[in-house]
């Protein structure tokens, strides 16, 4: 996901709780001597705080790991006890389905977050708490390619487990194509490695890995090329409104070969007048004269402002940093579809612009999706639980806004714009991104084809649904 410093950086300050100072608990003790020296146990859900506040999970004790062990550990603690728990990476899962109170544990996987590769720099190990920033400098530091996604403050493995789409995803498929193999402590409490030889844990790790243990590190297949040759092409076009029309038949039209992106914006200027605007941005792996030639039908419709530029691997990013800002309100609501129809997305801009009025929504935005995914349909369907190489677009609407009491009108709007979308998929069923889902989806809808045999595969790993905070599998 890509967005524009000359927006974001005006977002509106956000609230982040102070961290709340409790008591220290038995677990302290219990827990604290089982653990290595690096681990630290703290209370209080603020203590790490979530992308968005909308239905986040409220965990009373927090442990933040150290070693891979660490979580092995702490999963047998929970396990004995009886104490519900999740792990958190990024913080940016948005889901709705997040029922986590004061008397369950958070694992906070942050502290393994090393990128380490092999001699001839064609694998990396990466821990289950790093973030895309971290994989993306190690990366670009050491001349390779890893498939992430594209926002700095997101989980590497957050993002990977549910598929993972990012830039150069022309080249090289989702980012669970790229795995080699995978250290996850499953519901029994054990640190295993899962290969491709563990058929099915393999299979369902990659697309539904929250749902199936933890994940501690992953090997992924890199690609070494030169640093000069590590340059993209990418940046924003900004249109007037009245170009929305012209420009979704334009994404619909564009061909997009294997160095290409583009995502369609509805967001607004920011402070202080919080204009509506339409922004197109796009992604070139290659020289601007090329960029430009790709792209020139989209380049035809005339933008009023043109901030692309070429830049290294290691900044293709930071346009979106903006973004990450953590706190707030975010109800997310996501659709897959086939086509883009012009007069749905005029509908879209009409409902985007009307939700603007409410107060101190100036941040909520509008997004559609678009890869090449001719490398991604190369690999077979069935190799992954992952199951949307199929779907062209994905397009969500995140009403972004401090004051809980426009939860109700947000979540009208969202759900509203979401049926839109549904309705002009052309998909045989509703589909949806599972990390881009709202939370009240079925299984079928975000699993898709793999849903009988994920749920044949969770009584097996799983049987007391130990994993259910995300797109619970067992209801
Ligand atoms: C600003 C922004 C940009 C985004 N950009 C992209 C993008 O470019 N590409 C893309 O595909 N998606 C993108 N997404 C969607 C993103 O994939 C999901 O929000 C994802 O759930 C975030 O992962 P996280 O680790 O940050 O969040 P978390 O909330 O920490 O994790 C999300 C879920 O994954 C689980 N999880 C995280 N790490 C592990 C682990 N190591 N083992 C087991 N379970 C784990 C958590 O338990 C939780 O259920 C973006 C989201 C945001 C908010």
């Amino acid at each position: 996901m890509r967005y524009y410093r000359r927006v974001l950086g005006l977002i509106a300050s956000i609230s982040i709780c102070n961290a709340s100072i409790r008591v220290a608990r038995p677990i302290d003790g219990d827990l604290k001597k089982l653990l290595s020296s690096g681990a630290t146990i703290s209370y209080g859900a603020s203590t790490a705080p979530r992308w968005s506040e909308f239905h986040a999970p409220q965990p009373g004790t927090i442990v933040s790991v150290a070693t891979e062990t660490d979580v092995e550990v702490t999963v047998q603690y929970c396990l004995e006890k009886n104490i519900p728990f999740f792990a958190q990476n990024g913080g940016h899962g948005w889901s709705s389905s997040w029922h986590l109170g004061e008397n369950g544990l958070m694992i906070n996987l942050r502290g393994l977050n090393t990128v380490v590769f092999n001699d001839d720099k064609t694998q990396a190990r990466i821990g289950g708490g790093a973030s895309i920033q971290e994989v993306i400098d190690a990366a670009y530091g050491n001349d390779v390619h890893v498939l992430t996604g594209n926002c700095n403050c997101v989980g590497y493995l957050g993002a990977g487990l549910g598929g993972g789409y990012g830039n150069l995803m022309g080249l090289y498929g989702f980012s669970v194509d790229n795995y080699l193999s995978i250290n996850v402590v499953l519901a029994n409490g054990s640190l295993v490695t899962v290969g491709p030889e563990n058929e099915d844990l393999w299979w369902a790790l990659r697309g539904a890995g929250p749902n199936f243990g933890v994940v501690t590190s992953i090997v992924s297949k890199t690609t070494p090329l030169p640093r000069e040759q590590n340059m993209a092409w990418v940046g924003g076009l900004y249109f007037t409104e009245d170009k929305v029309e012209q420009i979704a038949q334009g994404i619909e039209n564009l061909k997009l070969e294997a160095h290409m992106n583009i995502f369609l914006y509805f967001i607004t200027s920011g402070t202080p007048d919080y204009m509506p605007t339409v922004l197109v941005t796009v992604f070139y792996y290659g020289t601007e004269a090329d960029g430009r030639a790709a792209f020139k039908s989209i380049l035809d419709i005339g933008p009023y402002t043109d901030t692309t530029a070429v830049l290294p691997q290691n900044q293709w990013n930071e346009g979106a940093d903006g973004f990450c800002v953590k706190g707030e309100r975010k109800p997310t609501y996501a659709a897959g579809f086939s086509h883009m129809v012009p007069s749905t997305w005029r509908q879209t801009w009409t409902a985007f612009t009307e939700f603007l009025k409410n107060p101190d929504t100036g941040s909520t935005s509008v997004v559609v999706e678009c890869y090449s995914l001719d490398k991604a349909r190369s690999i077979a369907s069935d190799s992954a639980s992952f199951p949307n190489r199929d779907v062209r677009f994905n397009g969500f609407v995140i009403a972004w806004y401090p004051d809980p009491a426009l939860d109700s009108t947000a979540e009208t709007f969202g759900s509203k714009l979401r049926d839109l979308w549904r309705a002009d998929s052309e998909l045989p069923t509703n589909r949806t991104y599972v990390n881009f889902a709202y939370g009240d989806e079925t299984n079928d809808v975000v699993y898709h084809d793999s849903t009988t045999r994920l749920r044949q595969l969770k009584k097996q790993y799983d049987p007391n649904n130990i994993f259910n905070q995300w797109f619970n599998l067992q209801r």
